[in-house]
């Protein structure tokens, strides 16, 4: 190596990290809450746009970068949606919001959320809006995404648009080793036995779900029936999403998901806030008119005049039949993971994720175990640093009111800093 070579590395060494240093934040007096080891502890936090760099008791000395005081506030990990989509938030009686992935990935960001997992949409979109993001060319939540939804031929997906479709072995193995030269972050598998469209075999499942594990990649099962459940456990499924529509998870297939370490993201507030959308004063919330249009939430008070009592009726039933199954998952020490299935009724993108955990902890989690289930476990499952200690991400959630005594104070979203760069939110 020549002389000046030598010279000129040395100088980049020595002008680096001069530039990093410019870009630190401080954040000074918070309280700062780890749901990975359930601590809360008063501590200065101090990060840059690559990672969090530590958290002090004492103010660092000669600190140059830009301090900011939130005493009397709290600071999480940012929120991961493990299970959305990014279609835009939709109302009754048709009125949409049309968002791709990177608009979708804005909006969440003002409610805390600063990754998702978008578990099926436009493919080729999905994977440019992520390239473009991981490039540093657009910003948002951090885009995490399966790419596609595999899933029988005309089975469930296929319905709301173009996926990838799977009838035998062959087709399996091309379908997955495509999308892991596409880097998918998860496999998104579909069965739906019983159901009204044609669903993956659970041999079918057990072999594909295999092939994603050879590609070293997790696999999601979306599940319709107890059956389901029970054919993503002997396929050695990571996770299952959805709560099964035909009876409630029993302790026994609780405690069996428990011991085959499957996780489940059951989007619990999908399927049942829908109600509450039209009868309680849930869309009031100011966290609600920020990440959507007034005519999305004027579309739901006009659905709430023209529903009959029997489907009010309906809609009750259903939702104590999801709540059984959560509590037997929550005594079973099953892991939830916080998916807001948002795309769908009953959902806005990023506001969801609230309601998600507010409802875990109406089921029986503590606040504690809630947070956990959008922040650490989700990294965990992702395979991301859980905590705010140095080296994590540098995406965090700044509190005005303390999550610990009541959740829904997730909502009093003070600021959010995302990779680094800090946005103060006016709700
Ligand atoms: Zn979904």
């Amino acid at each position: 190596m020549s002389k000046k070579l030598i010279i000129f590395i040395a100088l980049i060494i020595w002008i680096v990290p001069q530039t990093v240093t410019a870009q630190q934040i401080l954040l000074t007096n918070g309280t700062l809450l780890d749901p990975s080891n359930q601590s809360a502890r008063k501590q200065h936090l101090l990060l840059d746009d690559n990672q969090i760099i530590g958290r002090f008791d004492e103010m660092p000395e000669n600190f140059t970068g830009t301090k900011i005081d939130i005493s009397g506030k709290f600071v999480l990990p940012g929120f991961v949606d493990m299970h959305t989509h990014a279609f835009g938030n939709r109302a009754p009686n048709t009125v949409t919001e049309t968002m791709g992935p990177s608009t979708t990935a804005q909006v969440v960001l003002q409610a805390g959320v600063t990754g998702l997992v978008d578990l099926f949409g436009n493919e080729q979109k999905l994977f440019e809006h992520r390239r473009l993001q991981q490039q540093g060319l657009i910003g948002g939540a951090d885009i995490y995404a399966s790419l596609s939804c595999l899933t029988a031929p005309g089975g469930h997906c296929s319905q709301f648009g173009k996926t990838r479709t799977i009838a035998n072995e062959q087709e399996a193995i091309e379908h997955i080793t495509a999308l892991a030269k596409k880097q998918a972050d998860v496999i998104k598998l579909v069965s739906t036995v019983g159901g009204k469209l044609p669903s993956l075999s659970p041999q079918l499942l057990k072999f594909a779900v295999s092939q994603a594990h050879a590609h070293g990649l997790k696999v999601i099962v979306h599940i319709h029936t107890l059956a389901d459940i029970e054919s993503a456990i002997a396929a050695n499924a990571d996770a299952i999403t959805h709560l099964p529509d035909d009876g409630t998870i029993s302790e026994r297939l609780a405690q069996k998901l428990s011991e085959h370490g499957v996780v489940v993201i059951p989007t619990l507030a999908c399927d049942t806030d829908e109600y509450e959308f039209l009868f309680s004063n849930t869309l009031d919330a100011k966290l609600a008119a920020k990440v959507t249009a007034p005519r999305i939430i004027a579309g739901y008070r006009q659905k709430a005049s023209q529903m009959t009592n029997e489907q009010k009726r309906n809609a009750k039933q259903r939702t104590l039949k999801y709540y059984q199954s959560i509590k037997h998952l929550i005594a079973a020490n099953v892991p939830l993971l916080s998916g807001t299935d948002a795309g769908n009724y009953g959902t806005l993108q990023g506001f969801t994720l609230h309601r998600e955990l507010a409802k875990f902890v109406a089921a029986g989690y503590s606040p504690w175990q809630a947070l956990a289930s959008a922040t650490s476990d989700s990294r965990l499952f992702l395979g991301k640093p859980t905590d705010l200690d140095a080296g994590a991400q540098p995406s965090v959630v700044i509190l005005n009111n303390s999550p610990i005594e009541d959740i829904n104070n997730t909502q009093t979203i003070f600021a959010v800093i995302h990779r680094g760069v800090y946005r103060k939110i006016k709700l």
